[in-house]
């Protein structure tokens, strides 16, 4: 397809304004350049404009939930609960463009179609739905790893007459279910938010789960103010420590590396009841082998069967509810009264593993060849993790080469940065990254910082383009497949894997071990940047 003439010259275009995006824009601005951010939504905040559903809140603490580029902001900013609601991220999101004077570069409601690297001239072409063409020399895709939303394609779901939303795109205003018969399918980190509060509010409350997933109680609160005038004080050095830690936040979570399976049972009752007290993700905190032995996790596993046996009333919907796989294997669920929701008269569980959903009817839907009537269907049903919200748009390399076809059996990046055959094109927090096995601020923040200091290299360089090496990018994949499978996280079929997605291949995507991590970029960084390789402008010698 031709390309029309461009519309505007940039030095850097920034797709996405989450908290990566800007947190680029910021950094590139600073550096000097050209920059311009595009964002589908109709305004900024990402992930935590579009997931406005009931009871969406963080699952890391708002402590370290945040940025820590500017000493100023973060002792500014005053978070109000342990666990950040999404409206107060957004606001967050809203402040930073505000305050570092981020809006006037960033068009919102513009969406990126396609992308092509011309390598005659060594720039990107991007053009938008809005009829844009951007001409630029660096294409930053801050595109987000859970922001392609997922809604199956089940049969006859146009006929349905009621309303239908998606948790990942729910509406700016808010929705209404007083006196209506909803159904909800999905019982993943979203399911678990939204459907104590879509019980207060419904009518009849239907939960479609196929697999029973584990959920440790959040235990949200206010902040403590002691706690937070104690890591204010010294706040560059709890990002620090933060830093050391396998998912880059709780530097003071207590945390036992010895194993479930050494302990006596007395212990082991001991030690999980103190970390599910404790809440959230610090119930894996327990003992150091629950992701890396299954007989360890066994025992994990058993010790939240018996929570949720004992919570909920009826003997049958609890054991419905009792997940049979491994803790942790996917992404551990962090709630505010899950199980309890189902001790209520207007909530019922329908288990759609052993008769999955058939089709969608004008007045419900059908499992077994029962129809269930609903005015309301929520999906719950997550997202084309990681790779989704890159390859829905048209991205050419090298010689055409489409991200597509590149990634066809999975995803190959260089440090999940950058792509072999896509010259000045970076992904933040691409696969192949820690990304979402660690604190995404932090996580956006140190990309965006790799790639502000790659550009100022390649500019020092007197250089036009860089690109991640074909043996760098190769060893680094077998790097992160070795590291996966050290652990039992390729062990059940969770979007890490794209096991949730029809078709996609079967890869686990990020990178296990973000100290580690950390630390491979900083040595990179001190050694000129090994495994990128540099192109002058045409006609000069590298
Ligand atoms: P998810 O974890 O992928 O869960 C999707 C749910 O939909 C699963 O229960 C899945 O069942 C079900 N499902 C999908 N297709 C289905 C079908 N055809 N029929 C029946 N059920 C189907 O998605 P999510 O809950 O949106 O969470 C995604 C990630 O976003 C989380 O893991 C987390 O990283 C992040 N998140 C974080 C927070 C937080 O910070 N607290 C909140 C929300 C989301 P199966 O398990 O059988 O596939």
């Amino acid at each position: 397809m031709k390309w029309p003439a461009p519309t505007q010259r940039l030095d850097a275009l920034v797709v996405g304004a989450g908290l990566g995006g800007l947190c680029m824009i910021h950094l590139l601005r600073a550096e000097g350049l050209s920059v311009k951010g595009v964002e589908r939504a109709g305004g900024v905040g990402g992930t935590w404009y579009w997931n406005r559903y009931p009871g969406c809140r963080c699952d890391v603490e708002s402590i370290d939930y945040s940025y820590q580029f500017s000493e100023e902001l973060q002792q500014d900013w005053a978070w109000t609960e342990r666990y950040a609601a999404q409206p107060e991220i957004l606001a967050y999101a809203e402040h930073v463009a505000t305050r570092f004077a981020l809006h006037p570069l960033i068009q919102l409601e513009t969406g990126v179609r396609r992308a092509r690297w011309d390598d005659e001239r060594q720039r990107w072409l991007v053009e938008t739905d809005r009829g844009d063409v951007f001409d630029t020399r660096f294409l930053i895709m801050a595109t987000g790893c859970l922001s392609a939303a997922n809604t199956p394609a089940f049969p006859g779901r146009d006929e349905f007459a009621g309303r239908t939303f998606h948790t990942g795109l729910w509406p700016q205003d808010g929705v209404d279910f007083t006196g209506r018969r909803v159904g909800v399918i999905g019982t993943g980190s979203s399911g678990i938010q939204v459907i104590p509060f879509l019980a207060q509010q419904a009518a009849e409350l239907t939960v479609f789960q196929r697999t029973a997933n584990f959920s440790v109680p959040a235990r949200n609160r206010p902040v403590d103010p002691d706690e937070v005038a104690r890591v204010k004080a010294s706040y560059a050095d709890h990002r620090r420590r933060a830093r050391q830690q396998p998912a880059a936040f709780g530097p003071d979570h207590p945390r036992h590396s010895d194993s479930v399976l050494a302990a006596t049972p007395e212990e082991r009752r001991r030690r999980f009841e103190e970390h599910w007290q404790l809440g959230g993700f610090m119930f894996l905190g327990a003992f150091g082998d629950i992701v890396l032995s299954e007989e360890a996790n066994w025992h994990a596993a058993e010790f939240v069967r018996g929570k949720i046996r004992a919570i909920v009333a009826d003997p049958a919907t609890a054991e419905l509810l009792c997940p049979k796989g491994i803790i942790g294997c996917k992404r551990l669920c962090a709630d505010s009264g899950y199980y309890e929701t189902f001790n209520r008269d207007n909530v019922r569980l329908v288990d759609v593993s052993a008769h999955p959903i058939e089709r969608f009817t004008a007045t419900g839907l059908v499992t077994g060849g029962t129809e269930h009537a609903l005015d309301d269907v929520v999906f719950a049903t997550g997202f084309d993790a990681m790779t989704g919200s890159l390859l829905r748009i048209d991205i050419r390399g090298r010689d055409d080469l489409s991200l597509a076809d590149k990634w066809a059996a999975g995803p190959l990046t260089y440090l999940g940065l950058m792509v072999s055959g896509f010259p000045n094109l970076f992904t933040m927090t691409g696969p192949g990254s820690p990304s979402v096995l660690a604190n995404l601020v932090t996580g956006v923040e140190q990309h965006a910082e790799f790639i502000r200091d790659l550009i100022a290299w390649l500019r020092a360089e007197d250089a036009v383009a860089v690109e991640a090496g074909i043996e760098a990018e190769r060893d680094w994949v077998h790097t992160v497949n070795v590291r996966s499978e050290r652990t039992l996280y390729p062990r059940c079929n969770s979007w890490y894997l794209g096991a949730n997605v029809p078709g996609k291949p079967r890869v686990f995507m990020p990178y296990v071990g973000f100290p580690d991590y950390t630390a491979k970029l900083d040595t990179i960084r001190l050694g000129r940047f090994p495994g990128f390789e540099l192109r002058c402008q045409p006609g000069r010698a590298t």
